[in-house]
């Protein structure tokens, strides 16, 4: 297990961690000013100052990328089927534009709450196969583009509105299904906050082995949780043992960022620089 007690070199910031204290550029600067050395973007803040220029910041500060997010909400009736594939395709190519290792894939619930406007369903079976049918899709694309696609595993809160894949296992099996030769570009972006809960995780962190493991996510889980989405902790205020699974996803060969991922109405009011300096501090003790 890497030692990350007396530099930060290995972590990487979720732009949504700081999305109300500055744009996509502010974010970047501030992350070179402190030697954090990696990003990972959302589209909205990317498309709010353009991606031209999020790529040109990008480089200019001397980057990488730990991901981008986010593709997925596959689910749609007919009428908006096109425009969640066309959406999906369009991540890959920003993606791509970007530098970035992976899209994360949050993948979508029913299909009124993942694509709105959608005619309403109950029925999360049928969600879950139009799931797996469309990252199938989306694969043929982005292998062409040779831009590896991470399914992230949401904690099971989410399966209505934001995704019905809800645990490695499952996220697993479709990588299984659709790419049985484990070519590299399909795998899974685990996020401690979803997956610390589930007895058969670290069975699963073996099953997926480095092959599959293409990001990884930290944050806190809080309790109370005051907000199902907007209540992420940071690192060490919860209940998470972090690096009991940081040493298992290290263990299988995983050697890439630490993404702190933390959407927080608590920590959006402080100051940015507060905010990374902290993460800093808790990535070097508690991560
Ligand atoms: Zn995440």
């Amino acid at each position: 297990m890497r030692d990350f007690s007396t530099d930060h070199r290995w972590l990487s910031i979720n732009t949504a961690t700081v999305r109300k204290q500055g744009d996509f550029i502010a974010i970047v600067e501030a992350c070179a000013r402190l030697g954090i050395r990696a990003v990972s973007p959302w589209r909205d803040q990317v498309a709010q100052v353009g991606l031209d220029k999020a790529v040109k910041a990008v480089r200019d500060a001397g980057l990488d990328l730990s991901g981008y997010c986010r593709g997925g909400m596959f689910t749609a009736d007919k009428a908006h089927l096109q425009e969640a594939r066309d959406d999906n395709r369009r991540a890959v190519d920003e993606a791509k534009a970007l530098g970035a290792p992976c899209l994360v894939l949050v993948v979508g619930g029913l299909p009124q709450y993942s694509r709105p406007g959608s005619t309403p369903t109950k029925d999360i079976g049928a969600a879950q196969a139009m799931v797996e049918d469309e990252i199938g899709v989306l694969y043929e694309y982005a292998r062409k583009a040779q831009l590896p696609l991470a399914i992230e595993p949401l904690h099971p809160m989410y399966a209505a509105d934001r995704a019905c894949v809800n645990t490695t296992r499952q996220a697993l099996d479709i990588c299984d299904r659709l790419d049985p030769a484990k070519g590299n570009m399909l795998g899974v972006a685990l996020d401690v906050y979803h997956v610390w809960w589930d007895f058969e995780l670290f069975a699963q962190i073996k099953r997926a082995g480095q092959s599959r493991l293409l990001a990884f996510h930290v944050c806190d889980w809080l309790v109370p949780t005051r907000d199902l989405l907007l209540d992420r902790g940071m690192m060490g205020d919860g209940a998470i043992d972090i690096p009991k699974v940081r040493a298992a996803v290290e263990a299988e060969g995983f050697s890439g960022y630490v993404e702190v991922e933390i959407f927080s109405e608590h920590w959006w009011q402080r100051p940015m620089e507060d905010v990374l300096k902290t993460c800093i501090e808790r990535y070097r003790t508690v991560v």
